[in-house]
């Protein structure tokens, strides 16, 4: 099939409004990634408006032989979303997908189209009385399609899990343009190979996920925030092992965040009014969500913090008044990663480690980047319940940014994942690999798993349509 009459093969199947191509529309936002580190180029971005719709794209792309990039909210941090700059690809859309089509209190799920933006999915579950945990900084653009097909984290995994463990049953388009129904709200289904999990985590180069059937949870009772400063990490390692202790399944986020991240949302957003950092070379932000009362809640804490002190594993903290109070300090959390930006670009690293070994890690990492790399510095912050750190190295404070990204990049990376792989950690926690970790996964993933990788994306893929590229290089 020639390019053109795939367009109208595209447009027979959504509709002419809904095919749009660089030579009538401004692309921009769908060929460009969110960090603005690659501009492909498409052959049309199409935007179907049903799950039949999808499977008539994906069938009219395969009988062209043209690849398919899936998109959602295009916020992905691996540069995932976007085309190549070959301008043979079509990006597909799922943004018009935005049903919720069902919500099932008694089963504790929701029925969701994947265009829907977490937000949107957050609220529908809370008009409903319930909780869906799923949270993370994008959550007003990205969508739930694009957080299964990352297997996102956020703040809440320590409790509830990353996307997958909030997952029951997925819609999914395959490669061939067949559609499997796999929308059950089963809890338990040992009937074979569980197909939800290959989709959840394939970054759309397995098929194209248009709906999923969602865990939700009841709301919590209360929710309070508390912000500790802690003398090393060390400390906040102990001090997360006391929290599990004392709140048990209540202790719903734990976040460190070093000195020099905070300093940098001190200096460049003055009125946040940062606490306690000046004196810590770590502060680490606390959520207990209670089934009970606030009073439940606040004694629980109260408890736990003065543990951490008399056992020094805390030098100040204090617990938020109000919901106000509380999401102050987590827009401080939140904060860094535009502070960094504001500072100047730096290498980005989301890694994970046994949380038994971060300290070491740290240490031994920090040094080692010290040593290579005089005047570097380290913005240090992340989930630290779930093991997760954003390791991000920024020029030495007289350095070109653009250069430093330039010159050292591809070496920071190796001493930094070479680093991960001796503590037994993973090169992408929670953003996934897309291109920009593609090239690196050979050398740091087990080959025999990387093998079987292959051999299902041959199984599921054999033509190689789906997000050519992508994790496996
Ligand atoms: C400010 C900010 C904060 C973030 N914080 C976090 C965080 O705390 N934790 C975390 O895990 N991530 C975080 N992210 C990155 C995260 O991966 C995305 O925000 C989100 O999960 C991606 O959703 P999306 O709809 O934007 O997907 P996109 O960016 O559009 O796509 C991401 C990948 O999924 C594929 N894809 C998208 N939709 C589908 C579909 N329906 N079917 C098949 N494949 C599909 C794409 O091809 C691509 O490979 C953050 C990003 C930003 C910008």
């Amino acid at each position: 099939m020639t390019a053109p009459s795939l367009i109208d093969a595209l447009r027979a199947a959504v509709g002419d409004a809904h095919v749009l191509t660089a030579d009538h529309h401004d692309l921009t936002a769908y060929e460009q990634d969110w960090r603005k580190r690659a501009r492909g180029r498409a052959l049309a971005v199409v935007r179907p408006g049903s799950t039949t719709e999808v499977a008539a794209v994906v069938k009219a792309c395969v009988a062209a032989g043209v690849a398919l990039v899936p998109q959602g909210g295009n916020t992905g941090l691996v540069v995932g979303s976007t085309p190549d700059d070959s301008g043979r690809q079509v990006v597909l859309n799922l943004g018009r997908m935005t049903a919720v089509r069902s919500i099932d209190a008694a089963n504790l799920t929701m029925t969701v189209e994947a265009g829907c933006v977490l937000q949107s999915v957050q609220e529908a579950a809370e008009q409903a009385g319930l909780l869906f945990p799923l949270s993370l900084a994008a959550e007003g653009s990205c969508t739930i399609g694009g957080n299964l097909a990352t297997n996102a984290g956020g703040t809440q995994v320590v409790r509830y899990g990353n996307a997958r463990d909030l997952c029951l049953g997925l819609e999914v388009v395959t490669a061939q343009g067949e559609v499997w129904n796999g929308l059950g709200g089963l809890r338990k289904d040992n009937t074979g190979y569980d197909l939800r999990d290959l989709f959840v985590g394939s970054e759309g180069t397995l098929g194209i996920i248009t709906a999923a059937t969602l865990k939700l949870y009841p709301q919590p009772a209360a929710q309070l925030t508390a912000w500790a400063a802690v003398p090393s990490m060390e400390a906040a390692v102990a001090l997360l092992a006391l929290a599990h202790r004392h709140l048990g399944p209540g202790l719903t986020g734990f976040e460190v965040m070093g000195q020099f991240a905070l300093g940098l949302v001190d200096r460049h957003f003055p009125q946040l009014r940062v606490p306690l950092w000046q004196d810590s070379p770590y502060c680490v932000l606390l959520e207990n969500s209670d089934s009970e009362s606030e009073e439940h809640a606040r004694a629980q804490f109260e408890r736990l913090l003065e543990t951490a002190l008399d056992a020094g594993h805390v030098t100040d903290a204090v617990v938020a008044e109000s919901l106000a109070q509380a999401h102050a300090l987590w827009h401080i959390r939140e904060s860094i990663p535009l502070a960094q930006a504001e500072e100047g670009l730096n290498i980005k690293h989301d890694i994970s480690i046994p949380v038994s070994r971060i300290p070491a890690f740290c240490a031994e990492t920090d040094a080692l980047l010290a040593r290579e790399i005089p005047g570097v510095r380290l913005v240090n912050f992340g989930h630290l319940g779930d093991g997760n750190l954003h390791y991000n190295v920024q020029a030495p404070v007289d350095g070109d940014p653009v250069r430093f990204l330039a010159e050292q990049e591809a070496r920071v990376n190796t001493l930094v994942f070479d680093a991960v792989a001796r503590h037994g950690g993973s090169i992408s926690a929670e953003h996934g690999v897309g291109s920009l970790k593609a090239a690196c996964l050979p050398h740091y993933k087990d080959p025999v798993a990387l093998g079987l990788m292959r051999s299902i994306k041959t199984a599921l893929d054999p033509q190689d349509l789906m997000n050519p590229g992508r994790v496996l290089a």
